[in-house]
């Protein structure tokens, strides 16, 4: 059965899209199965990951609207993760889906033939508090939140986790949130940790170690078609994903944590 997690933050920019195609790439490394869902009508995952939302013809869109199976629409990608990709008619799915009963469950119920073919399924959430989101919301067994830690973040979170109780009592009781990823970092700031302990201590949300930090070789990945663990795959920034995939993954990562052990006996 697959784990599902979705990548969700109403704001834009905080790096959803760069830690779904991160973790996934990670995840595939380790042998996982893994699937990507692009829930955003801009289609930035799928066109990062090499396809041309501009000449597929089959989409989430079709998924959603239940005209066809989820397993006829997934791709596989040069990162070697399969892919639910999204076009602009995604855009439409959403004014379609509100006039539906059940809507809120379309994307739940197009993934449930699919849970016994990948180990993860990772959903980028676009950004906004719609349809669409709650779609991935209620189709997750766990939800992560990218936070880019700048004044007034927290307010997105509280509207974020407002979201998250809402689908709880509604559609999907037993979604967890597994924390806040601290995205685009700069430790070198104090203003940066000091958002960040203020998001802790006003909402009791976890923080994901490591954090990612803001570097100019995450730029440099989407127009490639891959994913920044194929770009620069030896970066800082590759590894942290690496390490916050093994946690998904359910592995260790002491691994990779720098040395602390006591010197051996003399
Ligand atoms: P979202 O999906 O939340 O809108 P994206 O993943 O598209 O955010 O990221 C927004 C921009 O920030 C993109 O140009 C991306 O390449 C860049 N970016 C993401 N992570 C980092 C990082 N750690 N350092 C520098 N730039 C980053
Ligand atoms: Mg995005």
């Amino acid at each position: 059965m697959a784990h599902v997690l979705a990548v969700a933050n109403q704001k834009g920019g905080v790096a959803k899209t760069t830690s779904v195609a991160s973790l996934g790439a990670a995840l595939t490394e380790l042998g996982r199965r893994v699937l990507l869902v692009d829930l955003d009508p801009q289609a930035c995952l799928t066109f990062s990951l090499g396809l041309d939302p501009d000449t597929i013809e089959l989409s989430v869109h079709d998924v959603l609207l239940g005209r066809l199976s989820a397993g006829i629409v997934v791709s596989t990608t040069a990162d070697g993760t399969d892919l639910l990709p999204a076009t602009i008619e995604l855009a439409g799915s959403e004014a379609v889906l509100l006039s539906r009963t059940g809507r809120e469950h379309a994307l739940r119920l197009a993934l449930a033939d699919l849970l016994d073919d990948y180990d993860v399924i990772l959903i980028d959430c676009p950004p906004s508090l719609g349809v669409l989101t709650i779609n991935g919301l209620t189709a997750a067994d766990e939800v992560i939140v990218p936070l880019q830690c700048e004044t007034l973040s927290h307010r997105g979170v509280g509207q974020l986790l407002d979201t998250v109780q809402d689908v709880r009592r509604l559609t999907n009781a037993g979604l967890r949130v597994r924390g806040v990823l601290p995205t685009l970092f700069d430790a070198r700031t104090a203003h940066s940790r000091a958002v960040l302990a203020d998001v802790v201590a006003r909402y009791h949300v976890d923080v994901l170690s490591p954090p990612i930090a803001r570097s100019v070789r995450f730029a440099e990945a989407p127009g490639t078609g891959r994913s920044i663990l194929a770009t620069a795959g030896r970066s800082k920034g590759a590894d942290a994903y690496r390490r916050h995939a093994r946690a998904i993954a359910g592995l260790s990562t002491a691994d990779e944590i720098p040395a602390r052990r006591s010197p051996p006996p003399a």
